[in-house]
């Protein structure tokens, strides 16, 4: 999608540290980071949130939850703990429309989440 943030940093037009990539999945580490580890796993192609992903080719979704996984192992917080969250819709603070998962981690973390 032309106009997509996210689809830009998977091809390269806005630079992004990536940290983990798969034939479909890339992870790059949040421009506004809110713990010691806060990475978005994506998947490459554009689906818009939620919906869209549990929608898309079968196995998709599932890539994208192996790539948080293999994520929060290799950022070493997979022990300790890290919360997986996926904001879908405008009451849930979704600002960008391609769907993300953050991987947050590296300190205590609040439950509920505000
Ligand atoms: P959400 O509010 O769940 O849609 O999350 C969007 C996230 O994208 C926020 O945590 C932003 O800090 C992050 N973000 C926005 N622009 C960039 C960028 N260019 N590179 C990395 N992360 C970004």
């Amino acid at each position: 999608m032309t106009d997509c943030l996210f689809c830009k940093i998977v091809t390269k037009e806005i630079p992004a540290t990536i940290v983990y990539e798969t034939d479909r999945t890339v992870a790059f580490r949040d421009v506004n980071p809110q713990a010691p580890t806060h990475v978005l796993v994506i998947p490459k192609g554009h689906y818009e949130n939620t919906a869209a992903l549990a929608a898309a080719d079968e196995g998709l979704a599932d890539e994208v939850l192996k790539t948080a996984h293999a994520v929060a192992v290799q950022e070493g917080v997979a022990d300790t703990g890290y919360r997986l969250v996926f904001n879908t819709g405008p009451q849930a603070g979704q600002t960008v429309f391609h769907v993300h998962g953050h991987v947050v981690g590296g300190r205590d973390l609040q439950w509920p989440p505000g």
